[in-house]
């Protein structure tokens, strides 16, 4: 595969803003958030509101910047953006109007765990076009293991009542899935479960946390890296026998955009940071959602332009430092144009030499990239030849078919989660 030139993060037109207008404040307790305990980066008694004035700055700056692009995409996220109530995003909304650029669609994405949502959100969801991203963990007693409320309380059933408002309204949705140690082990499981809800976009989102600050151990819930490797392959399997075209798993089409075009779409896997910031309720703006610390603090946009803050030389060396910090051990990896070292935050390992950098998943990174390469070699082969994937798709599978060992119902199941074929992925 030939990957492009490592891209300059000089250009200011393709970078992305994930808004936090109610910061860290939110109605749930998952376990695993990474983002709770950034409220304590504001003095006790801070409103948790982004004020109008910087609402509107935002807006105006955001779209400006834009301007020469046909679309100009907003992602409101949080803590839990839906208890700011909806009279916050319509304001938004009149805000984008006001500032649109002549001949720039406008689009919005909002992240919410779906307790809040009622008609009302659903209608105003509808009629602006947003795209919800709502989080599911899997069946009930696989989510409500981790998400949970302030009182520890499940919150499958009201997260359930959330997604049917959705489907109601017809609004557009996706699922955010987050793999950890206990659903880790269910990948099938969790995959046709959300495919019952009705999930035809999922995102997996591994999850990783440090034990300790400077720690190269993770925490006891964390995503395993041989399980979420095995996670991966054992849906991406599934999902190319059954499901190409029909659903859509982000990790996967983010594969095979990297092969067909040589591009990820996703800052995980691209070879450099620095285009996907955060802003919180206040204006700070901070180098990434998950470098939200005094160190990675740019600015106020009430102070310092947009532009200025992500031109800033401490920008493009977070950026930069992606690549320039990879491991020996990543630079000579087979699966590197695949992977690119994986999040900076996750490289808490040191490489079987000493050297530190490597990535925590990286052995799972490695099991799925190489397991999916020539799958996806061949979809990005049909799609460079503009061939009808759908029929294409049944060629390829039937060929797949006919080259796979036979495997009995009670042998180990291939995926190697150590359970029988029949009891795992046999697909019935
Ligand atoms: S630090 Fe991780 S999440 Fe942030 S831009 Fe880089 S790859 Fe993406
Ligand atoms: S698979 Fe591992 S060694 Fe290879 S690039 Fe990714 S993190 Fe580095």
């Amino acid at each position: 595969m030939i990957r492009k030139a490592t891209r300059s993060i000089q250009k200011t037109s393709h970078f992305h803003v994930m808004v936090k207008p109610i910061g860290a404040i939110c109605n749930l307790d998952c376990t695993y958030c990474y983002y709770l305990e950034k409220e304590h980066l504001y003095p006790e008694g801070e409103p948790f509101r982004m004020p109008w004035k910087v609402l509107q700055s935002f807006i105006r700056q955001y779209s400006a910047a834009h301007k020469h692009l046909p679309e100009i995409h907003f992602a409101w996220q949080g803590g839990e953006p839906t208890l700011l109530g909806l009279d916050f995003f319509e304001r938004a909304v009149a805000l984008q109007r006001k500032y649109q650029p002549a001949g720039c669609r406008v689009t919005n994405s909002i992240q919410t765990n779906g307790v809040l949502l009622d008609d009302a959100w659903g209608r105003f969801l509808k009629e602006q076009g947003f795209l919800v991203g709502i989080s599911i963990d899997g069946s009930p007693d696989l989510h409500d293991r981790y998400r949970v409320d302030k009182g520890g309380r499940p919150t499958f059933d009201r997260v359930a009542r959330g997604l049917e408002i959705l489907q109601r309204h017809k609004v557009e949705y996706n699922v955010l899935t987050c793999v950890h140690r206990h659903n880790g082990d269910h990948p099938l499981e969790v995959y046709r479960f959300l495919k019952s809800l009705g999930a035809r976009f999922i995102q997996f989102i591994p999850v990783v946390g440090r034990a300790s600050p400077t720690s190269s151990a993770a925490t006891s819930i964390s995503v395993g890296a041989e399980q979420y490797g095995r996670f991966l392959t054992s849906v991406f399997d599934e999902w190319f026998y059954n499901d190409v075209g029909q659903v859509f798993v982000q990790t996967f089409d983010v594969a095979l955009g990297i092969w067909a075009l040589g591009q990820a779409s996703l800052c995980v896997f691209d070879e450099t940071c620095g285009r996907a910031l955060a802003l919180e309720h206040n204006g700070d703006l901070y180098s990434c959602d998950h470098f939200v610390d005094p160190a990675h603090r740019l600015g106020n946009i009430n102070e310092t332009p947009l532009l200025a803050l992500l031109e800033d030389p401490r920008q493009q060396a977070f950026g930069r430092a992606k690549g320039e910090t990879l491991p020996r051990f990543c630079r000579e990896c087979e699966v590197l144009e695949m992977c690119s070292g994986g999040c900076p935050k996750d490289r808490i390992l040191q490489t079987p030499d000493g050297e530190s950098g490597l990535n925590y998943l990286c052995a799972g990174y490695k099991r799925f990239f190489t397991h999916c390469r020539p799958a996806m070699a061949r979809l990005a082969a049909l799609r460079k030849a503009r061939q009808p994937a759908g029929q294409l798709m049944q060629l390829i599978q039937a060929e797949e078919v006919k080259a796979r060992p036979r495997i009995g119902r009670n042998d180990p199941c291939p995926c190697g989660s150590g359970r029988k074929y029949k009891k795992c992925c046999l697909v019935s």
